[in-house]
């Protein structure tokens, strides 16, 4: 993740910090894009970070802009982002999974 949306990435720390949720800091700079969602939204700029995703948890984000959350499965590893109304990020996964296929 790091490689495709190292300014994404960042963000996410900041707002984590702000919000007393740092423990989550090292998982999520290890993350890894195993997919991109395809629900077809517009709107939509989520992936997946695990092969499977069970979602237990969720830690929101108070993003400046569009919506940002975190699904947690029930060993609270990060399974999924989610991101929404986030143009910049949508069109960095696309170039992201345009040199991937
Ligand atoms: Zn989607």
């Amino acid at each position: 993740m790091n490689d495709v949306l190292p300014d994404l990435l960042e963000e996410m720390v900041y707002l984590l910090k702000q919000q007393g949720a740092d423990p989550l800091e090292s998982k999520l700079r290890a993350l890894r894009i195993e997919s991109i969602c395809d629900c077809g939204d517009e709107n939509c700029a989520s992936f997946a970070t695990a092969v499977e995703v069970k979602v237990a948890n969720y830690v929101e984000l108070q993003s400046m802009e569009g919506q940002v959350i975190i699904d947690l499965n029930a060993d609270d590893e990060i399974c999924f982002i989610e991101v929404l109304g986030r143009p910049d990020v949508k069109y960095l996964l696309e170039e992201f999974y345009d040199a991937q296929s």
